[in-house]
């Protein structure tokens, strides 16, 4: 089967696995994951299924990709953050459905990658840096929707503070190294937050910067389970 012939295979697997947001499921069809794939994995670069990035981390099966950006509700009109651009796949597709998306990346090699990707394919509305995901961003803070994309032993709270009257974020919550809860915390237009558990995912753990700047989370080496 060809690269095209299993994409459209793939699209129809979201849409049994209940993606039916039709703007979401249109940016995973135009992003070409084969781009953000290692060469020796091209060929399932349309499975559903993680694949290895460098430094042990990974890029996200399509079907929690899809999951987490559904969940996330943005539009052309959003400024969104995203925690761990990894191979800037996830920013692709949150490019094209936001006005622009900034993306905090630990890995200055990663970032570098990504960049270089994300401006072959011609989609300028992303600002990266690399930097300490737990702390976020706070000067382009407040942020529509955050979206987190390695997994916290807690809701990073200086994430929550960055999060807007109406916003969304997207998070995965839990121990590494065994099923966490993916959660949607939304602050209300009166400030008040509410959380919900929307499914179990396996994320790379967000990693805890030394120095004691990564308030609350616990040590992690970068090495951790599959995304
Ligand atoms: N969204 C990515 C998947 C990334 S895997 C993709 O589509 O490819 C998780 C990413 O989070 C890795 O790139 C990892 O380096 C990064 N990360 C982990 N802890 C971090 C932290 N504290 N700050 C910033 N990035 C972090």
């Amino acid at each position: 089967m060809s690269l095209a012939a299993h994409k459209i295979r793939l699209i129809m697997q979201l849409r049994q696995a209940g993606i039916a947001d039709t703007a979401v499921l249109a940016a995973i069809e135009r992003i070409p994951r084969e781009h953000f794939v290692p060469e020796a994995f091209q060929d399932q670069a349309y499975e559903n299924r993680t694949l290895p990035i460098g430094h042990g981390q990974t890029l996200s099966a399509p079907e929690v990709v899809a999951t987490m950006t559904q969940a996330l509700k943005a539009d052309r009109r959003m400024k969104v953050l995203e925690i761990g651009m990894g191979s800037g796949y996830q920013t692709a597709v949150l490019s094209r459905l936001s006005r622009r998306v900034y993306s905090v990346e630990r890995y200055r090699d990663l970032l570098r990658g990504a960049e270089e990707r994300l401006l072959a394919l011609r989609l300028h509305n992303i600002t990266a840096r690399v930097g300490d995901g737990w702390q976020g961003w706070p000067e382009q803070a407040p942020f529509h929707r955050i979206i987190v994309t390695a997994a916290a032993p807690e809701v990073p709270a200086k994430l929550v503070d960055q999060l807007g009257p109406g916003g969304i974020m997207v998070v995965p919550v839990g121990a590494q190294g065994r099923e966490q809860d993916l959660l949607r915390v939304s602050r209300d237009d009166e400030g008040g937050l509410h959380e919900e558990r929307l499914c179990g995912v396996r994320f790379v753990p967000l990693v805890a910067f030394s120095g004691g700047q990564a308030g609350g989370a616990a040590g992690g080496s970068a090495s951790g389970s599959l995304a």
